[in-house]
């Protein structure tokens, strides 16, 4: 499969997947099934790809626990959940293919909670109406990225995790391949593809309390994409977690699992109230997670926060056991990562950005972007979760389009007749990277990244205005110039700092794209709060929809199908009681 080229490694491929977390996998081992040439590449360890942090489980109707449950109610719970803003065939889409995926991961083994009889256990998340996720202790994701590991393995499908992808190639609209670069040795890499598949997940790492994992999610994907030709869409909404640690510095957003306040745990701010009685009386620390968030973030800003700019969270009033038993998880990362004892002592916590619910404009059939040949799946699309994102939902629209993307993609290879390169696209992407190695001044990537995500902070966090967005892209201009002289120095470690220059060039541009779309949207909608615009106008029920060429449009959305909108529409139950939180 692969040639040298002098300096340069060319290889060949029919369908390239960039990314191995979830989404990646799941696609490849549809290709793969089908006899279709794939090779998958990632920036980090396959066994270790963000997938692996999900924790609380995965959403099918499956109907095991609550009979009554239905593939409509799940699509009406995930769209009056997304604040009517997602794509109701995305959902559709989704709700209904939710079984297959489940029965996908159980026939390649994954160890699924089980009831005594052998059913599958599936409990309660918030804003379900029923108990319909399904779960693997508090390990869900790690067991979904094993089973698929696994299943690839079988398959022998060609993984390759030490490679950056740096541009995507395409001539006259179509894509035929990528550009990138071994991370360990530096050697640039020409991957010539029919198609493309991009699983290159999400942009919460441009704020500086993440739940992601250092150095992912830094918007790669929406760089790829729109420099490709296509298009983002909701870069604006994303998911702030009421609860992130605050310490240490390079760990900040570390999530502490709802399931901490769906146990009991309480929070206080600095003065020692209870705050949440001034948010939300009845529901108390078990509202939900944007209304959470926001009073976190209200009482940090309004000054009764910690000294360190949080609030505390405790769970020491709990016996010891039901610590250990319920929340083994956030015991054991509090002792590794700040030797602190949560059946004694409390933590200090603030809202942390968590999921990308906007992402690549994708068309709900196949999740095609619009550019011939090239798809995208996962963290890195966009269309199902709208304003905010159901619990458990994001691991199954991995499966579900995984594998629909995975047949649509070998359709589609399978019938292209004539293939056409550019050398110019390639040329392009190669001086790019030569640049960023060559002498450009003394700016560090690190040391703007950093900037990026204080900016991202202060003016695009829990809560925006018109002027704070304005001075967050005024101020990112700055940025955006200053790296124009960012200079990579691989060291004998690898090729780390080109890795961070290009984690830089992604983030900034996914930065432009979330302020331009949240000063587009005037309103305050899910986990978009806007300080001016405090009330939510039915005008603007559709997305923002943004490329670097044309800036920020605005597209309606097509109305939901009658077999779930009156659900959707219907007053759901809200109550909390009895339902795990997350
Ligand atoms: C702490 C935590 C708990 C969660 N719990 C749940 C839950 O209970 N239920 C649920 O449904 N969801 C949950 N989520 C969300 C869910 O885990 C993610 O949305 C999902 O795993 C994303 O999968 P993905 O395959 O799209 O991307 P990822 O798993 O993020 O994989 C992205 C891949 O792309 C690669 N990549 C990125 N850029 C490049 C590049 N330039 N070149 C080459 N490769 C690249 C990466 O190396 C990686 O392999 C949770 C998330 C977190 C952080």
């Amino acid at each position: 499969m692969s040639t040298q080229h002098s300096t340069e490694r060319l290889m060949s491929t029919s369908v390239l997947v960039i990314g191995t977390g979830g989404a990646g996998l799941r696609a490849s081992i549809e290709l793969a099934q089908r006899g279709v040439q794939v090779l998958a590449v990632g920036k980090r360890r396959k066994h270790d790809a963000h997938t692996t942090l999900a924790a609380g489980g995965i959403n099918a109707a499956l109907g095991t626990m609550d009979p009554e449950d239905s593939w409509q109610q799940h699509a009406a719970d995930t769209l009056r959940e997304s604040y009517f803003l997602a794509d109701p065939a995305i959902v559709e889409t989704v709700a209904r293919n939710a079984a297959d995926g489940i029965g996908d991961l159980e026939k390649w083994g994954m160890p699924f909670a089980r009831e005594e009889d052998g059913r599958i256990s599936q409990r309660f998340f918030g804003a379900h109406k029923y108990r319909r996720t399904a779960y693997a202790g508090d390990y869900t994701g790690l067991e979904i990225q094993r089973t698929l590991m696994r299943r690839a393995a079988e398959l022998d499908v060609q993984i390759i995790d030490s490679i950056y992808i740096t541009r995507l190639l395409v001539t006259d609209g179509t894509v035929f391949g990528a550009y990138g670069f071994d991370i360990v040795d530096g050697t640039p890499v020409q991957i010539h593809a029919d198609a493309v598949i991009l699983a290159a997940g999400g942009h919460t790492r441009i704020w500086r309390h993440t739940s992601s994992r250092r150095d992912e999610n830094t918007g790669d994907s929406f760089r790829l994409a729109a420099l490709a030709g296509a298009r983002i869409r909701d870069a604006e909404l994303v998911q702030f977690h009421p609860s992130g640690l605050l310490e240490p510095d390079d760990a900040a957003g570390t999530l502490v699992s709802e399931a901490a306040r769906g146990e009991g745990g309480i929070l206080t701010n600095a003065l020692g109230e209870r705050y949440m009685e001034r948010y939300d009386p009845e529901r108390m620390e078990l509202s939900t997670r944007d209304r959470v968030a926001l009073a976190g973030y209200t009482e940090i800003t309004a000054g009764r926060g910690t000294g360190k700019g949080g609030v505390y969270l405790d769970v020491s009033h709990l016996p010891r056991e039901v610590i250990l038993q319920k929340l083994p998880r956030v015991y054991r990362t509090l002792i590794d990562l700040q030797m602190l004892d949560i059946t004694t002592t409390k933590m200090e916590i603030a809202p942390t950005a968590h999921y990308s619910m906007g992402g690549v404009w994708v068309a709900p059939e196949d999740h095609g972007t619009g550019v011939d040949g090239l798809y995208a799946i996962g963290e890195a699309s966009s269309g199902l979760h709208g304003a905010n994102r159901l619990g458990g939902n994001s691991l199954i629209e991995l499966l579900v389009y995984g594998r629909i993307t995975g047949e649509h993609a070998a359709e589609y290879v399978t019938s292209r007749t004539t293939v056409r390169r550019d050398p110019s696209a390639v040329g392009l992407a190669r001086t790019e990277m030569q640049s960023l190695l060559s002498e450009r001044g003394t700016e560090s990537a690190r040391r703007l990244q950093r900037e990026v995500r204080n900016v991202m902070t202060e003016h695009a966090g829990v809560v925006r205005t018109e002027q704070g967005l304005q001075e967050g892209l005024r101020e990112l201009a700055a940025l955006e110039e200053r790296a124009q002289h960012v200079t990579a120095h691989p060291d004998i470690a690898g090729f780390d700092d080109l890795a961070h220059a290009y984690d830089l060039l992604g983030s900034l541009l996914a930065a432009r794209a979330t302020l331009e779309c949240a000063l587009e949207r005037r309103e305050t909608r899910g986990c978009h709060n806007r300080a001016d615009f405090p009330q939510q106008d039915p005008a603007l029920q559709g997305n923002f929809v943004w490329s670097p060429a044309e800036g920020v449009s605005f597209e309606a959305l097509a109305p939901a199908p009658d077999s779930f909108r009156s659900l959707a529409e219907a007053d759901a139950d809200d109550s909390v009681a009895g339902k795990l939180v997350e």
